[in-house]
């Protein structure tokens, strides 16, 4: 008999996640009379850009959250948006700050990146949050690793114990998850653009990530039968959005997280999250 593959939605654990914050922003708000604050730097126009800058923005409005924009033209230079930085640095309203990739080339990523107050790293991307993952110690987290762990963890997907496979190395998704997925005990290979046949080692996994930015890497054959696949791809194709995964491959799968709605909402979710934490752990000295 052919049972169908569960589709384990984003949308419930990203419920979950921010029906949190929107307790505790108000339970603070009732207490102290102060709110976290996000702020959002978009360089340029970029449409993609935009529309998730959009969704953050009436993400944290909706959960109470004070949200700030500034949109630099493309042509800003690396000094003059450092010095934004600095100023949001400064900024006792401003919890949290996100600086929304890509930029443009001319922009020196890394230093920006560098330059937020670790105390404000929303994203989880400068070094002290980094190294605080690879410890095991409290930080802030990539928003999209730790939405993959939550989301896991609210369908209860075993990992203690099982093999996890991650296809993706990248500092924003692959790497971390990875670490995250040891640290609950998977026993964790990464896959990536470099591995030499690549799909025999994903067809061992119990719980397969994708974050490759490929569309349709993933066919059956990287697929063990029962495996459970985490699909974090979005590809921009004509007909919408598609994952990594080939979509003729998912039944292979006991679950799988559709693309668009499944990884997608967490991140946003997460986003959030990470603000109050951050935003907590400037007032109360705490990350939770
Ligand atoms: P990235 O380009 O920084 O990293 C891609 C990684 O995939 C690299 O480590 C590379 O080694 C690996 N890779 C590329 N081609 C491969 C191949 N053929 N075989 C094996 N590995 C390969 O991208 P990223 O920022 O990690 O994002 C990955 C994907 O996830 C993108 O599609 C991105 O849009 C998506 N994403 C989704 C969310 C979300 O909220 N759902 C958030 C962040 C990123």
């Amino acid at each position: 008999m052919n049972t169908m593959a569960q589709r384990l939605a984003g949308k419930p654990p990203a419920q979950a996640v921010r029906e949190r914050v929107k307790r505790d922003v108000a339970l603070e708000r009732e207490k102290s009379g102060r709110v976290p604050g996000l702020a959002v730097v978009q360089v340029g126009d970029d449409p993609a850009s935009s529309i998730y800058v959009k969704r953050k923005h009436e993400a944290a409005l909706a959960l109470g959250i004070q949200s700030f924009e500034h949109r630099p033209s493309a042509a800003i230079s690396t000094e003059a948006l450092l010095e934004l930085v600095d100023r949001l640095n400064d900024d006792a309203a401003v919890h949290g700050i996100l600086v929304q990739m890509p930029l443009p080339p001319h922009l020196d990523a890394r230093s920006l990146v560098e330059r937020i107050n670790p105390a404000k790293d929303v994203d989880g991307l400068t070094r002290v949050s980094q190294g605080a993952l690879m410890r095991n110690q409290p930080g802030l987290r990539p928003c999209t690793a730790i939405g993959i762990m939550d989301l896991l963890s609210f369908y209860e997907v075993p990992i203690s114990g099982r093999r996890a496979v991650v296809v993706g190395r990248s500092a924003l998704v692959g790497l971390p998850v990875a670490v995250m997925l040891m640290q609950q005990n998977a026993t964790v290979t990464i896959v990536h653009s470099r591995t030499v046949e690549p799909a025999p080692i994903a067809a061992q996994a119990d719980l397969l990530v994708v974050a490759a930015g490929q569309p349709a890497l993933v066919t059956a054959d990287w697929i063990k039968k029962g495996a459970v696949v985490v699909d974090v791809g979005i590809n921009r194709r004509e007909g919408g959005l598609a994952g990594d995964v080939d979509a003729a491959a998912e039944a292979r799968a006991r679950a799988f997280t559709p693309v668009p709605g499944g990884v997608g909402p967490m991140t946003i979710a997460e986003l959030m999250r990470n603000t109050w934490l951050a935003f907590s752990h400037q007032v109360h000295g705490q990350y939770e």
